[in-house]
């Protein structure tokens, strides 16, 4: 009797156990599925952001397919979303006339680089992602009637920083429109000189100019284009020597960052400083030009700037 009723008592024990035991169970069910909803609740976030854009300036939720149709600017504000190097190619040049040059140049690491990751594994990551050798696409092509060289940089790869291949492909873009007496076009993008090539980089500026003048020497055309943003190295080399310069609404312009120079003058700086609409009231550039706006505007400069030569093309 007395086995029986200790028997009992273990089997109420073993009951008692599994009876403790589920409510943790039930706990962790109940926890299991709060990140469930959690990630029925991201999904539901992930849904919108593949098929609509918040714009950052009005704030108004743009649907992807129409900022495409508008070539990535929104259709309230205006405000200009970045566009890759070969969506601004297409939104310039008459179909199919695109001509790419250098298009398998690619950067050497001449220094050795390494920083946190090293420049050969930077490099070979931004061109997985990018599909781009380095940070500029350069051709030829037709724009209206007009044959030009045209060189656009990319801001997706490594922040459109100029290194050597950067400075070479429009160098030698340059040199072509020399050769063939045809203006040249520079779409600009860029956060400056590319920092892992060190004077290699700094070296690109001069040797862009000096192509540059030996087109102007040629009497040739030659149109910069400034987006946002354009700064340091490229706007202090061949972004600013155009004999036009124009620019995208809103753009930032600049050597140095606002913060480097207010820190530096020790003094405030005055409202929408390095913006196109600052820099063309102080003259830096001639004319605010919107994306859509471009194409037609490039073809009116180029009538004009080629009036005087025999048709551009040969
Ligand atoms: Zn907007």
């Amino acid at each position: 009797m007395a086995t029986s009723s200790f028997t009992k008592k273990t089997l109420g024990l073993e009951t008692a156990e599994p009876a403790v035991t589920p409510p943790p169970a039930k706990g962790n069910t109940t926890f299991a599925k709060k990140p469930m909803l959690a990630t029925a609740k991201s999904r539901k976030r992930e849904i919108p952001e593949g098929l609509w854009t918040k714009c950052p300036k009005c704030s108004t939720m743009v649907f992807d397919k129409e900022l495409d149709e508008n070539l990535k600017v929104c259709t309230h504000c205006q405000h200009h979303f970045p566009i890759s190097s070969r969506e601004r190619v297409q939104s310039l040049i008459e179909t199919g006339t695109f001509e790419e040059t250098d298009a398998e140049m690619t950067s050497v690491d001449a220094l050795n680089f390494t920083g946190v990751a090293s420049y050969q594994s930077k490099l070979r990551a931004y061109q997985r992602e990018t599909g781009l050798k380095d940070a500029v696409l350069t051709g030829s092509c037709k724009i209206g009637d007009h044959k030009v060289c045209l060189g656009v940089m990319d801001f997706k790869f490594l922040g459109g920083s100029m290194g050597s291949v950067v400075g070479e492909k429009l160098t030698r873009l340059i040199e072509r429109a020399t050769k063939k007496a045809l203006p040249v076009i520079i779409i600009s993008t860029s956060g400056g000189a590319r920092m892992y090539e060190g004077m290699f980089s700094l070296m690109q500026m001069a040797k862009t100019c000096a192509a540059l003048a030996y087109h102007a020497k040629a009497r040739l055309p030659y149109i910069s284009v400034l987006t946002h943003p354009t700064t340091a190295g490229v706007m202090a080399s061949y972004a600013s020597v155009g004999d036009l310069i124009l620019a995208e609404p809103g753009a930032m312009i600049g050597f140095a960052g606002p913060r480097v120079i207010k820190d530096t003058t020790q003094a405030e700086l005055p409202p929408g400083f390095q913006t196109a609409e600052f820099l063309l009231d102080h003259g830096l550039i001639d004319a605010i030009v919107t994306r859509k706006e471009m194409k037609p505007r490039l073809i009116d400069y180029l009538n004009y700037l080629t009036a005087g030569q025999k048709t551009a093309d040969a």
